[in-house]
């Protein structure tokens, strides 16, 4: 069984009408009921319960932590931040989703400032497959056609991604390295930008799609501590 966790800031969903009909019960419920199955559970977090639903307990028993962010950046505790990389350098999975980009703790991960280039105006966008043997772009064909997405564009000042899965391209020209994968330590990081508030993406087979294997992905396969002890005697004697 994977163990994900979803936090999704929930601010949006709240205040706005437009948001609150695409998805009535928070962003999270509609990615926890698509995602949930019989591999992989799902529990979630907001910013009012961040507290005690990312508490240290929780992140170590997380195989796969997602994060949907945006007006509510400066809201989560630098602690949990920095709870969230160090957990990824032991070992844990995470995935940023779309405005998490500027998120305290992909910030953290990522060491640069994390800016790109918005415009929100309704574009269509396509999301394409730029690395097809990828086990994340697996079943998503060429590419994905989302009818409206808010559109961000390069340039995105992220450190050079290890690998690039998606670059997506939007009706008014701009173009987006929509899929990054990083390692930081011992954990897997998935960086996939489409995700907007207003538009029904998370409601997308293929996006869903994509963030299930991208959780299968991220799972770790090694959980640990990076300790590099003062070794007393060589294994040999010189
Ligand atoms: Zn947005």
């Amino acid at each position: 069984m994977i163990k994900v966790t979803i936090f999704n800031e929930f601010v949006h969903e709240k205040k706005e009408e437009s948001v609150k009909k695409v998805y009535p019960e928070g962003i999270h419920i509609a990615l926890k009921n698509a995602l949930q199955s019989d591999d992989i559970t799902v529990r979630t977090a907001t910013t009012e319960t961040i507290k005690e639903d990312l508490s240290a307990e929780v992140l170590a028993d997380t195989d796969v932590l997602i994060w949907w962010g945006h007006m509510a950046h400066e809201s989560v505790p630098d602690e949990v931040a920095t709870a969230v990389m160090r957990e990824v350098q032991k070992g844990m999975g995470a995935i940023f989703l779309h405005s998490a980009h500027h998120s305290k703790p992909f910030k953290l991960l990522m060491g640069t400032p994390c800016n790109l280039t918005w415009r929100e105006d309704g574009d269509s966008e396509l999301v394409w497959v730029c690395n097809p043997s990828h086990p994340i772009a697996e079943g998503i064909g060429r590419f994905i056609h989302l009818e409206h997405e808010e559109t961000y564009g390069e340039p995105f000042s992220i450190p050079e991604p290890d690998e690039l899965v998606f670059i997506g391209s939007f009706s008014g020209g701009e173009v987006m390295r929509a899929g990054c994968c990083y390692k930081r330590g011992n954990g897997k990081i998935f960086y996939f930008q489409p995700g907007h508030e207003t538009f029904p993406t998370f409601k997308d087979e293929k996006i869903i799609k994509v963030i299930k294997n991208a959780v299968y992905w991220a799972k770790p396969t090694y959980r640990a501590e990076l300790i590099c002890p003062q070794v007393k005697k060589p294994l040999e004697d010189l």
